[in-house]
């Protein structure tokens, strides 16, 4: 078997002025999310699945956010160039995630973020899963501060 899966996790933190991206789409929503880049989260925990699943360590080493080249850097980049390194070696067979957030309401918007990460993926939509969540008013995510997101992927090696 070639095959290898990997777990990708992300936080971030909901703050006012800013604009809200989940896997690329933009989420009309009163809050945006703090961090360095854009603040995809959907996004950074792909990427951390990919990676892991390659066994290519984690985000954070690829693009370090003390990298003043990574400021306010556009998640969908990060991923591309996850992508075109494990390409080089992988095939990307799905992406399964869990968008956990208790505001804003995101079932109108699956549809939306599944066809965004496919196409950054450059995969088939059906190979992108994308499921949303609240925490049922639940801590800091059920008290709206931040929105977490699980991943996994799955890659098989080429030939
Ligand atoms: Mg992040």
């Amino acid at each position: 078997m070639n095959n290898r899966i990997g777990l990708g996790y992300d936080i971030h933190r909901l703050v006012d002025g800013r604009k809200m991206f989940l896997g690329g789409a933009e989420i009309p929503y009163i809050k945006g999310f703090l961090g360095h880049s854009d603040g995809d989260v959907l996004l950074h925990a792909i990427t951390d699945a990919l990676l892991g699943a390659a066994g290519l360590g984690d985000i954070g080493e690829h693009f370090p956010d003390t990298d003043p080249k990574y400021l306010a850097a556009d998640s969908k980049m990060l991923l591309k160039k996850t992508v075109e390194l494990i390409k080089k070696d992988y095939k990307i067979n799905n992406v399964d995630a869990v968008i956990i957030a208790q505001e804003p309401v995101l079932s109108p918007f699956k549809k939306e973020i599944q066809r965004s990460v496919a196409s950054v993926l450059e995969v088939d939509e059906s190979m992108v899963s994308i499921k949303a969540k609240t925490n049922e008013g639940l801590g800091e995510i059920g008290q709206k501060e931040a929105i977490a997101v699980y991943a996994v992927a799955l890659l098989s090696r080429k030939e």
